[in-house]
């Protein structure tokens, strides 16, 4: 690995831990919602997604990194000269965000993928932890599609290390439990995602759950028509409507399971 590369995700664990620590914080002085769960079942919940993030951790290296790698140097070639630099940069983030908007939609539509991602809404509580609980699974699926998009795009590794960055800042801030002043979410919600967009996306009703898909820039779920009127409040029931968050070896087994998998495309079948 060029030593740049490894610069750069020293840097991304000095950011993250920085940022995780601040929203961890905040969201304890300043809470939005009323906890759901008492003490004991908090811990439960917080191992669970703290687990799975350990098992996605471990596979990063293993996996995801090398195929990224892999991904970066064997792109088409297509790129004009102009598309370099900072305003390079900046083009990619932006498509980078646009393709996450629809992998994202496309793992609620596609009952395979939903398998998977469901993993990630029975939560039943959101707060910085929700924003590493993943199931293994759809953390590869996530970079093999990726990969095979770099490929077509030609997006160097360089961007999708930043742009790694800014999609993991954005999700502990915007799954976070944190009190913000309502005219600064105001505000911000009219560029980027905040807690009260994503909070509705975790609503434990079917058609909220299946809106609001966007990752940092909010534009996109007005631009494809997925945007929730669904306004938060503080006692939303959070989770998969008419399903219960299950322990650990079940998340992991989940996928696997036979039977079917409502999904936006046949709730009402
Ligand atoms: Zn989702």
């Amino acid at each position: 690995m060029e030593p740049w590369v490894e610069q750069v995700l020293a840097l991304k664990v000095g950011v993250i831990g920085g940022w995780l620590v601040l929203w961890l914080i905040w969201e304890r002085v300043a809470p939005r919602a009323t906890r759901r769960f008492e003490a004991g079942a908090a811990w439960g919940r917080w191992a669970k997604n703290l687990g799975l993030f350990a098992i996605n951790t471990l596979a990063s290296p293993l996996m995801v990194v090398p195929l990224t790698a892999w991904a970066a140097s064997h792109g088409l070639g297509w790129r004009p000269d102009w598309w370099s630099g900072a305003i390079g940069l900046a083009i990619d983030l932006i498509i980078l965000d646009c393709f996450i908007y629809w992998w994202h939609r496309a793992n609620h539509e596609v009952p395979f993928l939903w398998r998977f991602h469901r993993a990630h809404h029975w939560d039943q509580d959101l707060d910085v932890t929700t924003a590493v609980r993943f199931h293994i699974g759809e953390v590869l699926l996530s970079a093999l599609v990726r990969g095979g998009f770099m490929i077509l795009i030609d997006v160097p590794l360089s961007s999708v290390l930043v742009f790694e960055i800014v999609l993991l800042a954005s999700s502990l801030f915007h799954h976070s439990n944190a009190r913000l002043p309502v005219r600064v979410e105001a505000a911000l919600s009219r560029l980027i995602i905040t807690p009260s967009i994503h909070w509705v996306h975790h609503h434990a009703l079917r058609a909220d759950t299946d809106s609001n898909y966007g990752s940092f820039f909010s534009f996109w779920d007005v631009l494809f028509g997925s945007r929730s009127r669904t306004q938060r409040w503080d006692a939303m029931p959070i989770g998969v409507e008419g399903e219960e968050d299950r322990n650990f070896a079940r998340i992991l087994a989940g996928p696997f399971e036979p039977g079917e998998t409502p999904n936006a495309l046949n709730r009402d079948a």
